[in-house]
């Protein structure tokens, strides 16, 4: 099995429920509160580790109370900590969501998620060198990531892409990473494209994998598109189902599954983190993803 190395945000999320949204100006109590570790990075690294996954998260924390919560919470779920860079004087990366009903509002402040930057993974190239496999998201600055795969390219690395949120990529980028992972709102903003997305597929073979929630996930295998179907389930909350997607994938393709299995990997633990509320209280371990998939 491969290692993974998950490059990427690290949040304190605080949840906020409440019946009515305030107006500006307006205080209004809400009715419960509760935090959360986040940000797509520990998302993703905590999805792979929870499913058998070796892995590392490379990012930043501020030097305030909150990194002491955020380190205790990914260390419990068995994620390494070595190579995270401690940010003097700045907050660490917070999300402040406001559910209301079924609906959400969302406030996120980076905080040392900037500086995840060039000079950062300039500090940590040799480190992350040593993992076969890479995971980005884009909540970290996009001149690392540009920076970054073309190295790891170089060194013949498997470069996974969840491109969320969506932010237009250079094409010479694109080209170097071997697996790009949007969900079907995301990928025309990616790939700068107005093509339908079969068009899409047929351009970047066995690279742009689209998450299309229930109906599916879709790419070119050379010769025809493929569609790998969800699993059927009660859905209750799909926060973070393509955080689970994303970080199960990762698990699947650094123990060799071929690109078929693991979005069938990928599928069964995302449709499985949707049956619970919360981005990473659903997020399955690989005991309940293998029966599953029995
Ligand atoms: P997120 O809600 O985390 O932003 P996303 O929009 O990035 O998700 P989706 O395509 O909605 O991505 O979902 C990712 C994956 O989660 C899907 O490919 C599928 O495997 C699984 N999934 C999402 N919703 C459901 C559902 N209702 N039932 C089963 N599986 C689901």
């Amino acid at each position: 099995m491969g290692k993974i190395a998950v490059v990427g945000s690290i949040n304190i999320d605080y949840f906020i429920e409440t019946d009515r949204l305030p107006k500006l100006g307006e205080t209004v109590l809400g009715k419960s509160f509760f935090i959360s570790l986040g940000g797509k990075g520990a998302n993703q690294a905590v999805a792979a580790s929870r499913l058998g996954g070796e892995v590392s998260l490379f990012g930043s924390i501020g030097d305030d109370e909150n990194s002491k919560v955020l380190k205790e919470k990914m260390e419990k779920e068995e994620v390494d900590l070595s190579y995270i860079h401690t940010v003097k004087d700045t907050p660490s990366g917070a999300a402040f969501i406001e559910l209301c009903n079924s609906d959400n509002r969302i406030l996120v402040v980076p905080g040392a998620n900037k500086n995840t930057d060039v000079s950062y993974i300039n500090r940590v190239v040799s480190e992350l060198l040593s993992y076969d496999v890479t995971l980005f998201q884009l909540e970290t600055p996009i001149e690392m990531i540009e920076h970054i795969v073309p190295i790891l390219y170089d060194h013949g690395k498997t470069i996974i892409l969840n491109p969320a949120p969506a932010r237009k990529m250079k094409t010479e980028i694109i080209e170097k990473i071997t697996y790009l992972t949007p969900n079907e709102h995301e990928f025309e903003m990616v790939l700068n494209s107005k093509d339908q997305m079969v068009d899409c597929l047929r351009k970047y073979p066995n690279k742009l994998i689209i998450t299309c929630g229930t109906k599916g996930v879709a790419y070119f295998n050379g010769e025809k598109c493929i569609n790998v179907p969800v699993v059927k389930v009660e859905a209750v909350d799909t926060t973070g189902a393509g955080d689970t997607f994303s970080g199960a994938f990762a698990v699947a393709i650094s123990e060799g599954k071929n690109l078929f299995d693991s979005i069938q990997f990928g599928n069964a633990a995302a449709g499985l983190s949707v049956t619970k509320k919360g981005a990473q209280a659903g997020m399955p371990y690989r005991k309940e993803v293998d029966s599953l998939m029995k």
